[in-house]
């Protein structure tokens, strides 16, 4: 079995999840770029030197065929990044029948999460340290939502995407508590407002510098923190 680290990023043909592909590469870890069309995630793993995996996360068989696939050329699993998500429209607030935006939204951002961890987790736990990043976002804080003060609580009251993170930071906890006695670590990341296509490049930090906050994570030591929520500064609160 092969000392250097292998790591999968979901959604890692373009924006964060592409940037954080890139500096686990930087740092000589095999990284899996694993993305729904083909096209895309075969030129961004040759642009990178990573390996393509076909992943769309809102279809359990294909999290299943892509752990299948990572078993059988790797092996095992030492860092799993669920960063694969979608904002849905931002003005689907309360009195607006929203429910089939926050479907389609939970169901990737949060049931795709579970169905992708499910997946890889005996792959995970084969490794000597593994490691489990979800990419979560500030907009998921309850703190920061609900105090009117704060710069984030301006934001139009979504219902789909904010809540969608705060679930994903509460699947966060629940990974991090199953797994801690078995030495993964699982944390929730806030990249901050990244210049992306999921917000029509609006964001003042660039990718790379959202992804940062992601790869940090998923190179935690054997102290580092589990169960948490973090940005670049830090914990951050829920
Ligand atoms: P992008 O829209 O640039 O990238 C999103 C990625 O997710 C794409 O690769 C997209 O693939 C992929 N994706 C979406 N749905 C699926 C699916 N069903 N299966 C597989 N892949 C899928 O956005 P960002 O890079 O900004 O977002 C990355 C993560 O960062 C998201 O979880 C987002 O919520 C989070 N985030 C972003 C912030 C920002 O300011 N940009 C702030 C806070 C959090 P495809 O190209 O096929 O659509």
């Amino acid at each position: 079995m092969t000392d250097t680290k292998i790591a999968l990023v979901t959604g890692a043909n373009k924006g964060i999840g592409y940037q954080i592909a890139a500096q686990l590469v930087e740092l000589g870890t095999t990284v899996l770029l694993a993305a729904r069309d083909r096209e895309r995630r075969e030129k961004a793993a040759a642009e990178l030197g990573a390996h393509p995996i076909a992943l769309d996360v809102t279809d359990p068989s294909s999290a299943t065929a892509a752990a299948e696939e990572v078993g059988r050329r790797f092996g095992r699993l030492d860092v799993l990044v669920n960063n694969a998500g979608i904002a849905g429209p931002w003005e689907q607030g309360p009195g607006t029948g929203a429910v089939d935006v926050a479907r389609a939204v939970f169901e990737t951002n949060v049931l795709g999460v579970i169905a992708v961890t499910d997946a890889m987790l005996p792959l995970l736990l084969r490794s000597p340290a593994p490691r489990v990043v979800n990419v979560s976002s500030g907009v998921a804080s309850l703190t920061a939502m609900s105090d009117p003060g704060h710069r984030l609580a301006a934001l139009p009251a979504g219902l789909a995407y904010p809540p969608s993170k705060t679930a994903l930071n509460a699947v966060t906890v629940q990974y991090a508590k199953a797994l801690r006695e078995h030495g993964v670590l699982v944390n929730a990341a806030d990249p901050g407002f990244c210049a992306t296509d999921l917000n029509g490049h609006r964001g003042h930090r660039t990718a790379a510098q959202g992804a940062a906050v992601a790869v940090r994570l998923a190179t935690l030591g054997p102290d580092g923190p589990t169960g948490g929520f973090h940005g670049e500064d830090g914990p951050l609160p829920w």
